[in-house]
């Protein structure tokens, strides 16, 4: 028998989809996959360098797994991922401990090449940033009932505070007969709920022949037979034209859910920024989006504490977030990135406004999501029952309007005979994220 692995996935859900291809191909070598870091006799750590706190959580794990080295089994220490693809010759200097650091377009690499580390440390970090054509069939899926499925490779915008385009390499999206085939093999495997992932949903198929669009793929998609929701991750603003919102109005099959991370509605930060949008041209696109979508769910982020931002240019995105109303919003704390043009900007603006900034959008927020899900109450929704809580005697599952991961859950009682199927629930109580009803279909 080979040896164990065990490997830790950091960072997004697209790093998460690599992880599972990586432990496919591992278990498709003869490997034995252990969630036990103790008896691994490899640990691989998918690392992540997002933001200064994600770059700080990878080394953090790679220094914690490194301790089995002296206390477990381990034997071979490897990084991969963003953190390893950037940082690679600073990581394996630092941490004496690890063996090896593979780039993002290289883990696939990894099963081959384990044999062949025998006691030497090792660098793979090659021009190919991303894509890998993993077998999809041997995918080791780690949820039950929906899966990420990745749409595309890289980023080819060039928003000034964000170093994955030089990581990830430009985009690169995947045929849409590889898509399809995928979502219907996971549909098949009893995958209830499909999100669509990329850096950038909406610049589907601009570099590929024939320049297929991201409604071509989800016609491609809408006609798998079965009973399943596509959900859309990551779209671009600029690219959400009324061909994608009639087809989302329009289909039972995608979910009435956009996640549209808008960053900021300042004009004078929008420039900054690099975004090619401008405040008016967002406020007409949110309208619009209503108006063709009229049930639709909008999930954004925004970014709080970008070099230069005044008190006056944040107020403004208070304002905007207490009329526009979105259902879903996340923020996160401007981090000053190696390399890009935002690190370069002056003043940039103190970790104590930052985090002072975050709190008050995030306790804004709080306030409308609580009046948002009690517009729910005494409705019937659809529910996909994804677990059972036995302390609280609840199961617990999503609706269209919540994504895993970063939305809330629906927990309901009554006749579940299954799990990963949908049912109806009626909606008894509202909270800040979550909803509460009981079955009633
Ligand atoms: S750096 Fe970006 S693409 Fe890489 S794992 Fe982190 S969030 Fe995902």
């Amino acid at each position: 028998m080979k040896e164990k692995i065990g490997l830790v996935s950091l960072g997004c859900d697209k790093n998460l989809v690599d992880s599972e291809y990586l432990l496919g191909a591992l278990l498709e070598n003869g490997y034995v996959i252990t969630s036990d870091a103790s008896e691994a006799d490899i640990i691989i750590i998918n690392t992540c360098c997002f933001i200064n706190s994600a770059k700080q959580e990878s080394i953090d794990t790679i220094l914690e797994m490194a301790q089995y080295k002296t206390s477990g089994n381990c034997k071979m220490l490897i990084a991969t991922g963003c953190l390893a693809q950037r940082y690679g010759d600073a990581i394996l200097k630092e941490i004496p401990e690890l063996d090896a650091v593979i780039g993002t377009g290289d883990f696939h690499k990894l099963p081959g090449l384990i044999e062949k580390l025998n006691n030497s440390r090792l660098k793979i970090i090659t021009e190919n940033r991303s894509f890998i054509n993993y077998d999809i069939k041997k995918r080791v899926r780690t949820s039950n009932y929906f899966s990420y499925v990745k749409i595309a490779e890289g980023c080819s915008n060039c928003c000034s505070y964000c170093a994955i385009p030089q990581i990830r390499g430009p985009y690169k999206s995947r045929p849409i007969e590889s898509i399809k085939e995928e979502v219907e093999l996971l549909v098949s495997q009893g995958v209830k709920e499909i999100n669509l992932v990329a850096q950038d949903t909406t610049s589907y198929g601009m570099d590929i022949s024939g320049k297929p669009s991201l409604p071509d793929l989800l016609r491609a998609l809408v006609d798998i037979k079965g009973e399943f929701w596509i959900r859309i991750l990551y779209a671009y603003p600029t690219h959400i034209d009324d061909e994608l919102l009639e087809l989302i109005s329009s289909s039972t099959k995608i979910a009435k859910y956009l996640d549209i991370p808008l960053q900021h509605i300042n004009d004078r930060i929008l420039r900054l920024m690099n975004r090619p949008i401008n405040s008016e041209q967002i406020k007409k696109l949110i309208e619009k989006i209503r108006i063709i979508v009229p049930d639709i769910t909008i999930r954004t982020t925004f970014i709080v504490g970008f070099p230069t931002e005044s008190d006056s240019d944040f107020q403004e995105l208070i304002d905007f977030v207490k009329i526009y109303r979105f259902d879903r919003v996340g923020a996160f704390k401007y981090s000053r990135e190696e390399g890009t043009y935002a690190a370069t900007l002056k003043p940039q603006v103190p970790e104590r406004v930052k985090q002072e900034r975050y709190d008050q959008l995030m306790t804004v927020q709080q306030v409308i999501s609580k009046m948002n899900n009690e517009k729910m109450l005494g409705s019937t929704i659809t529910v996909l029952a994804e677990s059972y809580d036995p302390a609280r005697k609840m199961f617990i599952g999503r609706s269209q309007k919540d994504a895993p991961g970063v939305d809330g859950t629906v927990m309901f009682q009554g006749e579940v005979r299954q799990l990963g199927r949908f049912y109806r629930v009626k909606i008894t109580e509202a909270f800040e994220y979550d909803l509460m009803g009981e079955v009633v279909e």
